[in-house]
């Protein structure tokens, strides 16, 4: 496994193996890898003869209040990690290589953008998209791999390969998750004992609303609401959003559909979460 912080030389290797007939799997993270970002490894694996990792905590997704410098940096066990998954080779670059202080370009997509994580999080996502691209454009993946955790952020990133050409398939992975539901989050370890012990009621607001969907005839806001006042049962939980949305769209469904997911964010002391179930209504 090569790592690799020059975007020429990653370039560069990516090619070499590309002009092998090797077709080219890429997994972005921001490191404090897990077995979330495990699974995205392996399954680009599965599909592509050469894997890139990306480990980058990228600023410009990060709100002046947000927590970049507090984010967790693990590089040596990430590097493990990901030796034991199959990569082949890990683009760490520093903030200065990614972000030269003359840059004037910024990659936004718009509607999806704006709501949810985007509505809490201002300009998120046009760090999200940007950085995207950016890595896209040094290591030039067939396909690229997202979690499902992240739904909103999958979504958009397919709405921007499709609206500006980028040639790579996104695939989305299943959220995996901790024994007692709890999506793995590198955000997590910031959990004491008694905030972990209440995160996992976000799973079972989830859960809530998986069953209500399929087995109660109630509408898609009536299930938001039984969500919410779930999570504001909890002690210590600051729901920012709980919603039955479209899985396209991202517009709140106002009637049952065949494409309904279910998103819930909340904080969990000063911890920030999110989660999301597709829904079947019955
Ligand atoms: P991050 O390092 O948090 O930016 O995440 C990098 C990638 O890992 C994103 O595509 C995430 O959606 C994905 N990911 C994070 N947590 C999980 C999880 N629990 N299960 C599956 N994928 C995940």
């Amino acid at each position: 496994m090569i790592v690799e912080s020059s975007l020429t030389e990653t370039r560069r290797i990516v090619r070499a193996a590309r002009q092998q007939g090797r077709s080219v799997g890429c997994v972005p993270t921001m490191g404090a890898l897990h077995k979330g970002h495990v699974s995205l490894i392996e399954n680009a694996r599965k599909d592509c003869d050469f894997i890139v990792a990306t480990i980058f905590i990228n600023p410009t997704q990060f709100g002046p209040n947000e927590d970049f410098t507090r984010y967790p940096r693990t590089l040596d066990a990430d590097l493990e990690l990901c030796r034991a998954a199959g990569a082949d080779l890990i683009f760490t670059p520093p903030v200065s290589a990614m972000y030269a202080e003359s840059a004037q370009t910024i990659v936004r997509v718009t509607r999806m953008a704006q709501v949810l994580e985007g509505a809490h999080r201002p300009g998120h996502f046009d760090g999200v998209s940007t950085v995207v691209t950016k890595l896209f454009n040094v290591t030039e993946p067939d396909r690229a791999y997202f979690g499902q955790k992240d739904f909103q952020q999958q979504l958009i990133i397919r709405q921007m390969v499709l609206d500006l050409d980028e040639p790579v398939e996104i695939i989305t992975c299943p959220t995996i998750r901790e024994a007692d539901g709890l999506a793995m989050s590198s955000r997590n370890r910031f959990l004491s004992v008694d905030e972990r012990q209440r995160a996992s009621q976000l799973f079972h607001t989830l859960k809530l609303a998986e069953s209500l969907a399929a087995e109660s005839t109630l509408t898609p806001p009536e299930i938001a609401q039984q969500m919410t006042n779930h999570l504001k049962s909890v002690n210590g939980i600051d729901v920012q959003y709980a919603v039955i949305a479209d899985s396209a769209t991202l517009e709140c469904l106002a009637e049952r559909s065949d494409f309904a997911v279910a998103l819930v964010a909340a904080k969990v002391g000063s911890t920030r979460l999110i989660d999301n179930q597709i829904l079947r209504f019955r």
